[in-house]
């Protein structure tokens, strides 16, 4: 019998290490269907496009699971649970007996699904391969089509248009950004693009590519525009479907409670694939980020080795463009009033957002303190005299209860 965890990226790394610090020495198993040992996404979009080769670009080295008697199994794809047998079978058949089982699946890229999708020069961005062929299609001067405006496609546009290559971003919402932040915040950005030369168009859905083995062309209705290759960036959708089929409650998500255990004994679920309980914000979220899963397989292993630990974040979140890091707390439409701190003309300002005159986020572009702020001081009734004034710490402005 061993600890099983199904998908090798970040809650399952994290869970590993977190097993052996809190002192397991059962036999740990991990299942990764991609040919790498956990790495970093984030980098992917950023430093790693940028050609910045970084050593952080792994977790943790090859010899940190060697060393610490950490079975990876990569190429090694999960596709059966049986939770009464606590197993698990992998292709090919072999069967894995689990003493717990950590359900790590992340997410898959939305795939669009056009006339002329399965094109050439069409590329999405998730893995490490992914990203390995989208650096051997870019270069200075072609023309790239990015379809989605959210953080993959942003992030992608500014690296693109730093390398000189001619860049259109295309939204279907009415703003980019829509999904993760306010109006403003929206506006301030593509500003930032389109000043930067990158075409941004709004409004704009993709009816269909164009092209003779190769895209060539982008349709957007009676619109086309030229594309020596295209990125799509239009989401995620949660890897569920193994837990679902072995009759695992999954609700936008496998549904877990604060514990991260999921309906079934044994079984818990962390990351991007996992629907979880809020106390702080009082309601159930499935969150796409590296701190819910790294914090969430923490949570896992403390529970494993019989610990009583319950996952409770505010949740935050960091997008690099340009010369510019956008660091984010909370969820700003959860704000009825916001107010801008700093100077946007400078690039360096943050967006405030408050209840019932409570802080319940922060949109923080160059602006650290005002991040690490909004992260203390989350749920804190603020004066709102001084509140615009950045040279005025935000640990100044609280009310006494
Ligand atoms: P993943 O890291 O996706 O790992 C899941 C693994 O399980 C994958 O390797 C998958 O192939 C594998 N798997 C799935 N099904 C099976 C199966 N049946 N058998 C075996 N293996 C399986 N978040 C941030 O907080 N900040 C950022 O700046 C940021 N930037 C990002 C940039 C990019 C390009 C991407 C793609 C994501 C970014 N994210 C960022 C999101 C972040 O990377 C994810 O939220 C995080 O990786 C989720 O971790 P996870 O362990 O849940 O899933
Ligand atoms: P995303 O943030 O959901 O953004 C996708 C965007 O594409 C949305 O604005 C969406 O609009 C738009 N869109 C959807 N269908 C479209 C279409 N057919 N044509 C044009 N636009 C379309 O997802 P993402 O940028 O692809 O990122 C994928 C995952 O990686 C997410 O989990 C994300 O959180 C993660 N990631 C995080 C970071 C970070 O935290 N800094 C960076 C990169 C990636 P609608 O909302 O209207 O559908």
């Amino acid at each position: 019998m061993a600890i099983v965890i199904i998908g090798a990226g970040q809650a399952a790394g994290q869970a590993a290490a977190s097993l052996r610090q809190e002192g397991s020495d059962e036999e740990i198993i991990i299942l990764g269907d991609e040919p790498h040992i956990p790495y970093s996404r984030p980098l992917l979009s950023k430093e790693y496009l940028a050609g910045h080769e970084s050593a952080r670009l792994y977790l943790r080295a090859e010899k940190f699971y060697t060393d610490k008697n950490v079975t990876m199994r990569t190429n090694t794809r999960a596709e059966k649970i049986d939770t009464a047998a606590k197993t698990v079978t992998i292709e090919g058949g072999e069967v894995i007996e689990y003493s717990n089982l950590l359900i790590a699946t992340g997410s898959r890229a939305r795939i669009l699904n056009i006339k002329g999708s399965d094109l050439g020069g069409i590329f999405y961005l998730r893995t490490l391969d992914d990203v390995d062929a989208i650096k051997d299609a870019m270069a200075p001067g072609k023309k790239v089509v990015i379809v989605g405006g959210g953080y993959i496609g942003l992030e992608v546009a500014s690296v693109a248009q730093t390398n000189g290559m001619d860049v259109t971003v295309l939204e279907a919402a009415d703003r980019i950004l829509q999904r993760v932040t306010t109006p403003e915040m929206s506006a301030f950005y593509d500003n930032l693009h389109t000043s930067r030369g990158v075409k941004v168009l709004t409004n704009t859905g993709v009816s269909g590519f164009e092209g003779e083995g190769t895209v060539t062309h982008v349709c957007c209705g009676d619109a086309s525009i030229e594309a020596d290759m295209v990125i799509v960036g239009i989401g995620i959708i949660a890897n569920t479907e193994l837990a679902s089929e072995a009759g695992i409650e999954c609700d936008n998500g496998i549904t877990v409670d604060e514990r991260c255990r999921t309906s079934a004994e044994h079984v818990y679920a962390a990351g991007d694939c996992a629907n979880h309980p809020n106390p702080i914000l009082g309601r159930r979220l499935r969150l796409e980020s590296v701190p819910n899963a790294a914090d969430q397989a923490r949570v896992v292993a403390a529970n494993i080795m019989g610990k009583d630990k319950t996952y409770a974040a505010v949740p935050w979140f960091w997008s690099d463009q340009y010369d510019l890091k956008l660091q984010m707390v909370g969820f700003s439409a959860d704000g009825d009033t916001q107010v801008v701190r700093g100077d946007k003309s400078e690039n360096k300002f943050s967006v405030l957002y408050l209840k019932d005159g409570a802080l319940v986020a922060v949109d923080a572009v160059n602006c650290p303190a005002d991040f690490m702020g909004g992260k203390a001081l989350y749920g804190k009734k603020l004066n709102q005299d001084g509140l615009s004034n950045p040279d005025i710490p935000l640990k100044d402005l609280v009310l006494s209860e």
